[in-house]
């Protein structure tokens, strides 16, 4: 007979297992909006260190936000070229700089912290660049609003543990999760998932029997009976 699906651990449970492995430091911001707004940017497709570094070039060169506008492409990307994909980048932060300062009239995004979640969201991805996940991550990590990012680690441990269907494309994983989650679980449940991801949900190689969240885990559950990786590599839709 066929063994059983294992039960889906709730977000509570998996918060709490992850917290006791890796310890989940408390909200901090990282910066106002558009500061987290334009790292959000840099951080595409870059290594967090990268993205830091390219972050702290501009702002060297470009002290603020209004000489980042006045600068050419070129120029930004030359401050930014150490973060690596800079000629994708640098045309893009341009256009985001100059809708915010159109559509603000500055770079104040304050507004962001009153308008409702979904006006807030509908806001931040109509500027240039920036979708589901850079929205999440401005409401999140800046405003401590509950909005949750979903990047490949937590798209892809979600995937495993059921928590998402494993065809459902990331964009709609954001919609899907957040569902599932209280207002207060959006940034634990965010910062458990990327440390699992990194260090034993690994996209490849998977140490599911070293893993606390095994016996509600569909995919860790067929992966250490031998049966193979259902999922693949988890690499995001
Ligand atoms: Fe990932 Fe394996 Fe843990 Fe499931 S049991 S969450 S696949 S490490």
């Amino acid at each position: 007979m066929p063994k059983a699906r294992p039960r889906t651990l709730t977000p509570a449970e998996i918060i709490e297992r992850l917290d006791a492995l890796y310890g989940i430091p408390p909200w901090r911001p990282h910066g106002d909006a558009m500061t987290e707004l334009v790292l959000t940017l840099l951080s595409q497709n870059t290594s967090d260190r990268n993205s830091g570094r390219a972050f702290a070039r501009l702002l060297e060169r470009y002290p603020t936000w209004d000489e980042v506008l006045a600068a050419s492409t070129a120029e930004i990307q030359d401050a930014i070229a150490i973060g690596g994909l800079a000629p994708t980048k640098a045309p893009r932060l341009k256009a985001l700089v100059a809708e915010v300062a159109a559509r603000r009239r500055g770079f104040d995004l304050s507004n962001l912290e009153e308008l409702p979640l979904d006006e807030a969201k509908a806001w931040l991805r109509e500027l240039p660049g920036v979708g589901p996940k850079t929205a999440a991550c401005v409401l999140l990590f800046a405003l401590g609003r509950p909005a949750l990012p979903v990047d490949t680690h937590v798209y892809r441990v979600a995937r495993r543990l059921g928590l998402i269907p494993p065809k459902m494309p990331a964009d709609q994983a954001h919609a899907a999760l957040e569902a599932q989650l209280t207002p207060e679980q959006m940034y634990p449940f965010h910062i458990a998932l990327i440390k699992h991801g990194r260090r034993l949900c690994d996209a490849q190689r998977p140490r599911c029997e070293a893993c606390p969240l095994l016996e509600g885990c569909p995919e860790g559950q067929i992966r250490v009976a031998g049966r193979g990786a259902p999922l693949g590599d988890g690499a995001p839709a």
